[in-house]
Parts: C-alpha cells; structure tokens; sequence
C-alpha cells in the first residue's frame, strides 16, 4: 500500500503537515526522497530491557516501569524548570529528570506504563539511587510494541538543527519512512545479483529503523551494514555513470590532430641543461599521442612537488605553438604566474617564441603571444585567444569542471592538459578525475636529496634558530613560513611582519627578507629574485610560496604554527626544500597542545616524504568531502561512501557503470536509472537530456 511518492513534499505525510514541514526545511529536507536519504550518523542499541535493581553507572540502559510520581521543580536560584519522574519495575526505583521542559507535565501522568532511556548517573541529589537525565522516553499506550520509536530498538540518531528536537525529527522520519513511499528500484537486476545488493527500499527503510532480529549494530555504525552498503554503491556508481559520461561526450567530440612533426620541442630538449627522466618521457609520450589524435585531450597529469612538471608542459604547449597555435597555462595565484612566466622565458631562451603574462595585477608581453601565463583573469571575459590549441591548467584542485569549460570555450575545443602537484590516491583521482584520462611521474629528478623533517614544539624553539645560524653559515637559505589567519589577511601579515622582526632581532647580521600576498608584484618578484640569487639568507613569508617555487639553493623550511596547516599544503611546503645538492630539512614547529588531528598530520609527515601516502593519510583524517573542496568542483557531493572505507565497492561501482553505459550509452534502456542519474547531477552536466 504505496501512498507518498518519491517528489512527493513531506508536508502531505500524514503526521508531519506545515508546521514540522517547516522544521525539516530547515535542515535540507523538502520531498520524502530528501528525507529517505537524510541517513542517522550513529545508532544507540535501546533493544534489551533492563531490570532498574541491575543498573550499572556510566552507560546507556533501557529500562520498562510504571510511573509511581510526577514532580515539577524549579531549581533554588535561577529557578529553571525541572520535571521528575520516579519509575518502578518491581525491582526497584529509578529518577528520571528534564531539564526546562515543563511541557511534560502534560505528557507524564500517575500510573502510566513507560520505557526511559538514557545514561545512567548515581543520583546526583540524594547520593543514593540512580537517575537518567533527560532520557529519551516512550508511553505505552497499549497498541503493542511495533509503533516504538524511541526506545526498545536500534535508535537512529540524526544531525540536527536548534529548534528541531532529535525526538521531533526522528518521529518525523519515522511517519515519512512508514508511509511507505513508492521506491521503485533503479537499479538493473544484474548489477544488484552480482554483488549482492539488497533492493533499495529494503536499504532505505532499514538505515532509518533498522528491523529483523539479526541487526548488527557495530555494522550500522560503522557504515558497512548492507544497508549502507547498497545506498554507498548507487551513490559511487550514479556519480561514475557521470564522470564516464562527460568523459565519453568530450572525447566522442572534434578535437584538434595537431601534427607529429617536430620543430621547437626538439630544440627545447637540445637547449635543457638535464635529460628528462623515464617517468617524464613517458608522460610526454602520452600526452604528444593524446594531441596528435582527432579527438580532444583531456588529461590529468599527476606529479608530485618538485618531479618536473612545468618542463613536460612546456613541451606540450610548443608543440601547440609550432602547429599554429596559441597555447595557456592557468595557475592559481598571482605570484606563481610570475614565476612560470619567468621560467618559461628563461627556458626559451632565444627561441622564437612569444610569452604574455595575464593577472588580475599585471599584463605583460604581446597581445597574441604564442604561450600565455595567467591566472584566473585567463577565463574572464577580455581574455580573448587568436587560436588556442592547448589549456594546462596548473594546481587543478582548485579549478573545477565549470572553470574548465568555460577556459574550453575561449578555443575551438582546445586540448586540455590538468596538472596537480596534490598527489591524488587512486580511489580519489578515479572519483574526482574520473572524467579525465591519468598520467602519472612516479619520480624525482637524479640527485635530489631526502629531506629531514622534524617536529618541534614551540618551547624548544632554540633549536629551530640554531638550525638556521648552522645551515645559513654553511651556505644554505631558509624559509620561515606563516600561516593564513583564518578570516583576517592582516592579521596573518601582521603575524608574518612580526615574525620578519624578530627573526632580524635574532639574526642581526643575516640578510633576510619579507614576502607577502599584498606586495606590488614588481616589489614581490624583486624580493623573490633576490632571495633565488642567493642574496637574502631567509625569506619569511606567509602561504603565498605554498606553490611553484623553485629556489634548489633553499634548504630549510620552517613552518610557524604547523598545527594549523592541512596535509596537503604541509606537504606543498616541504616540497620547496630538497631541490638541490644540499641536505634540507622541515621543521614543523607548532604552537601550545594541538589537537589529536593535527598531530596525526605532524607525524604523518614526519614518517614519509611520499606525496601518495601523503594523501591518503590526508583523506582519512579529513574525509573526502573535505578534501578537495569538492563542493565548489561542480561534481555531487557523496554523503554516503566513503571513499576509504568503500574504495572496493568504488571499482564495483566504476565497472559496472561502464558496462552498462557500453550497452547502453544513452540509459534509453533504463529510463528509471536515467531519472535518478538527471536528478542526482542535476544542471552540473547537460545530460541524458530527453529531447
Ligand atoms: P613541479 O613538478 O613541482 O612543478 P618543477 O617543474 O618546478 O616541478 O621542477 C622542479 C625542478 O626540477 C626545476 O628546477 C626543474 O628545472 C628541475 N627538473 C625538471 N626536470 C628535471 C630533470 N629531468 N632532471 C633534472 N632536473 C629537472
Ligand atoms: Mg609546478
């Protein structure tokens, strides 16, 4: 007996109406499908009864008694209302008390039959006997035990808002649940036999109220119950039926071929003071395949800080260059586009090429040069190309799907090439990337050296200075780097100032220098090219190094307030050290006690220098929602997998969605499937458009 419908508003469940309506909306939820999918993030085991004479302190029991007396207080000095309850069950007496909510004098009355549940606490009052503050609580009215909620079962707990309590809410979906919704599974059969699914109403229904007599609680919370199991492969395997999508409509479109013969990319590797390592002509090899064919790159170039991606970029974008073509690297900050466009001049030498620099602060070279530098100013409207052929984008995880169609659009399909220091785990890249086909440099150019890390607390600071006086006497430089404040600019550059300061107290006869994000660029690029000149022996600064700089004659980083950096951009700065002969080292120096995370990421990085295990430890301390931002990246969020824990589930999910759209491109075959697919990804991809 299906009443509601999936689109249908919550409002119309009969229990819920406009008012509750009005409360769910607050929290995300407007349609029953909003609801069915708005999961517990734990579950309390309510299911065993107690008897009240064998309670225990310190954990949550279930007890069933009879109401012998009701009591409305008020505490002696604030008088905040309090309500109490004395239960018995024949095996004793146990107190039960609210907190301010005097509306439960209406509820409890004299001689009812309840079930209390909550922790158990010695009677704060009399030092006897136990209590229960505020437990969650059931009347029995008689219709039997199938319509508890609250108690006597495996309790889901939601995430809620103030003004909504998790009593409200959980009665809530409790109704939206057992109206007992249309569910029409999506899924193929096939897919759900192979892997053992259960079908997706069964999955819905029991995440919120699991039922049966062989519910396993530790499963429930830990995610991996089958019901969890089955809605965390439709999340993954939805988002990849995406991902495969976009990638087969961009590559199934007219790209540019552009030709195999070599003119100015060979001079570049004449001109190179190094050969390129394996891993590098590898890359270079898949990339120059990817061009020289019709169909349009799309490409994601993994490498980690330091293995030489700029020059495989180079190569890529002169081969744009000499089949006629403009080409655009895109990076993220102003800086770094100096930087690259610096570089990239210098790598040219006297080669006829022509290099423009495009930022929001500086326009430098010809109107049409063949190579353009910039940042986001690059897809901006007066951006205009001649004739782009190639986009890198440098640093990908902060431009998402939309910025890298709008930079498409400013070229006649051009060849896309995304670059990410941020070493990606696989589960992850195939996730978030999985639009894009992978190269990846797994290695660093000869000679460089490990760099030592060490943690340092802020009160053993002495042995930082001493660092520095030892390896700027021996020739070395060193960073000190501060971090960003978080909602003040100022402060974080007041903070970097003060340290500059100080640091020029410590060091009176060192030459050392500040840099920071507010600088006039032509000031900005002075100091930095004084301190890759080797003029400046310390260079304090706040994040704006976190990316692209290359100085090989660097080899300290301090990093002031380690605590307060992510992994990903800890390791970023690491990342500027080691570049040359030099032994280097990290110093993560940070501040008072931090917390239980941030030191998991100090240690992380103490214990390995590989950019991969970087990330991966990174996406199990932040989760993946965190890790890229990715709300901002034009993909769905996923709520449910967890791309850890489910990474198995995750190649199922990429498998199967391949297969059925081999079979079915278009999901004119699963129209159920298709519906779900459109609503899932909503506008973000033009997709499976019914025409
Ligand atoms: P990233 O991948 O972090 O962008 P870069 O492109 O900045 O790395 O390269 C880091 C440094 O390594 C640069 O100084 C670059 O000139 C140098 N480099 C790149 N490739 C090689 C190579 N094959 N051999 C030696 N040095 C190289
Ligand atoms: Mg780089």
């Amino acid at each position: 007996m299906s009443t509601a419908s999936l689109s249908d508003p919550v409002q119309y469940i009969k229990g819920i109406g406009p008012r509750r309506a009005g409360l769910l909306r607050k929290i995300g939820i407007t349609t029953v499908e909003d609801a069915l999918y708005y999961l517990p993030f734990r579950y309390e085991d309510r299911r065993s009864l107690s008897a009240i004479n064998r309670l225990t302190p310190g954990r949550l029991w279930t007890v069933r008694g009879t109401v012998a007396s009701v009591e409305s207080i008020r505490t002696p000095r604030k008088h905040f209302p309090i309500f109490e309850l004395v239960i018995t069950d024949g095996s004793g007496i146990l107190r039960a008390k609210w907190f301010n909510q005097p509306f439960l004098r209406r509820v409890f009355r004299k001689g009812q039959e309840v079930i209390l549940s909550g922790v158990v606490k010695v009677n704060a009052y009399h030092g006897v006997g136990f209590e229960m503050e505020n437990p969650e609580y059931e009347i029995m009215d008689g219709s039997g035990s199938d319509s508890l909620i609250h108690t006597s079962r495996v309790v889901p707990v939601y995430s809620t808002t103030s003004g909504l309590g998790q009593k409200t809410l959980r009665s809530m979906l409790y109704s939206i649940v057992m109206a007992g919704p249309a569910v029409q599974d999506y899924m193929p059969a096939h897919i759900l036999e192979r892997l053992g699914l259960v079908p997706l109403e069964e999955a819905l229904k029991n995440v919120h109220f699991p039922g049966g007599d062989m519910i396993d609680v530790a499963a429930l919370n830990g995610g991996t119950s089958p019901y969890h199991r089955r809605l965390a492969f439709d999340e993954l395997f939805i988002y990849q039926i995406g991902v495969i999508t976009i990638r087969q409509r961009m590559t199934g479109q007219k790209g540019i071929s552009f030709s195999a013969e070599p003119a100015l990319t060979e001079g570049l590797l004449e001109s190179l003071p190094f050969t390129l390592t394996p891993a590098q002509q590898r890359v270079v090899a898949e990339i120059f395949r990817d061009m020289e064919s019709g169909r349009p790159m799309n490409r994601l170039l993994q490498g980690d800080v330091g293995s030489g991606k700029t020059v495989v970029a180079l190569l890529a974008m002169l081969k744009a260059v000499e089949n006629g073509y403009q080409a655009s690297l895109m990076v993220p900050t102003d800086l770094l586009a100096q930087q690259h466009f610096l570089n990239i001049r210098k790598l040219l030498g006297d080669m006829d090429v022509t290099c423009g620099l495009r930022t929001s602060r500086a326009v430098e070279g010809p109107q049409d040069a063949d190579i353009v530098v910039g940042t986001h100013a690059l897809i901006q409207e007066r951006t205009a190309f001649r004739r782009l052929g190639l986009a890198v984008i440098d640093e990908q995880h902060r431009f998402g799907v939309r910025q890298r169609a709008l930079l498409r659009k400013k070229g006649m399909n051009p060849d896309v090439l995304v670059m990410t220091a941020t070493p990606i785990p696989r589960t992850l890249a195939m996730t978030l990337y999985g639009d894009l086909e992978h190269s990846v440099i797994d290695e660093l150019p000869p000679g460089r050296t490990p760099v030592e890390t060490l943690v340092v607390a802020e009160s053993e600071r002495q042995r930082v200075y001493d660092l520095i006086t030892r390896e700027v006497r021996g020739g070395g430089q060193a960073y000190v780097v501060y971090p960003l404040i978080e909602g003040d600019s100022s402060a974080t550059l007041h903070s970097a100032e003060r340290g500059c300061q100080a640091m020029k107290d410590l060091f009176p006869d060192l030459r050392i220098e500040l840099v920071h994000g507010k600088m006039k660029a032509e000031d900005r690029s002075r100091v930095m090219d004084a301190f890759r000149r080797g003029e400046t022996d310390i260079l304090v600064s706040t994040t704006v190094i976190e990316v692209g700089v290359d100085v090989p004659g660097a080899n300290v980083m301090i990093i002031v307030h380690a605590e307060r950096f992510g992994l990903a951009q800890l390791h970023q700065l690491r990342g500027r050290v080691g570049r040359g002969r030099k032994k280097s080292f990290c110093v993560l120096l940070y501040y008072g006690s931090p917390g239980e995370d941030a030191m998991r990421r100090l240690r992380a990085m103490a214990d390995t220098t590989d950019g991969f295990r970087i990330a991966e430890e990174d996406l199990k301390i932040r989760g993946p929602g965190d890790f890229f931002g990715t709300a901002q990246s034009g993909f769905p969020e996923l709520k449910i997998a967890d791309l850890v824990r489910d990474s198995a589930l995750l190649r199922a999910a990429r498998q199967e969605a391949a297969a059925l759209l081999g079979d079915d491109p278009s999901l004119e075959r699963h129209p159920l499937l298709r519906e779900r697919v459109n609503r899932v990804w909503k506008d973000r991809v033009e997709f499976f458009r019914t025409v």
